[in-house]
């Protein structure tokens, strides 16, 4: 594993701010991949309330076609029994794209904490058939910095997503 924050939530948090405390840690990444001039996306991958891993969308930085924030996030938190995915919970900044709910399916992650699907609807019709819980927290944060990527590189998104610039 590389890179794992040691992070719980604090103790007393109600579910919902569990949710909005993971993440944040996404947002984080979010930002991060931003200033390096890559999309700002980002994800962390928690099991019973502890943080195995966070990343970003790294394909600007790595020059890769398949690090989105999950999937970046996923790698990162390296092999990990089939049992563990099992019990996680992935928080994204942005609704899945249809790579990254195909690897959520795969490993059979049962609910993912999805920032905002204002900006773009991935496809969460796909995971919510196979039984995925989802639940979009409609988060000002992680619209804002889609709306600016969108406005200011707008080519890098439309790559991200398998459009024409
Ligand atoms: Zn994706």
């Amino acid at each position: 594993m590389t890179e794992v924050p040691a992070v719980s939530s604090p103790p007393g948090l109600s579910p919902e701010e569990q949710d909005r405390f993971y993440l944040a840690l996404a947002v984080e990444q979010a930002r991060i991949g931003w200033a390096e001039g890559g999309v700002p996306i980002g994800a962390a991958l928690v099991h019973e309330g502890k943080v195995l891993a966070v990343g970003r969308n790294r394909r600007v930085q790595m020059g890769s076609a398949i690090r989105h924030g999950e999937t970046d996030c996923i790698e990162r938190a390296g092999r990990l029994p089939a049992s563990v995915y099992r019990h996680s919970v992935l928080y994204t900044t942005l609704s899945p794209c249809s790579m990254c709910a195909g690897m959520a399916l795969l490993y059979e992650v049962p609910r993912i904490v999805i920032g905002e699907n204002r900006t773009f609807l991935g496809a969460e019709d796909l995971l919510r058939s196979h039984g995925v819980r989802l639940d979009v927290l409609d988060d000002r944060d992680c619209i804002a910095l889609m709306q600016r990527m969108i406005a200011e590189r707008p080519a890098l998104w439309n790559e991200d997503i398998g459009e024409e610039p």
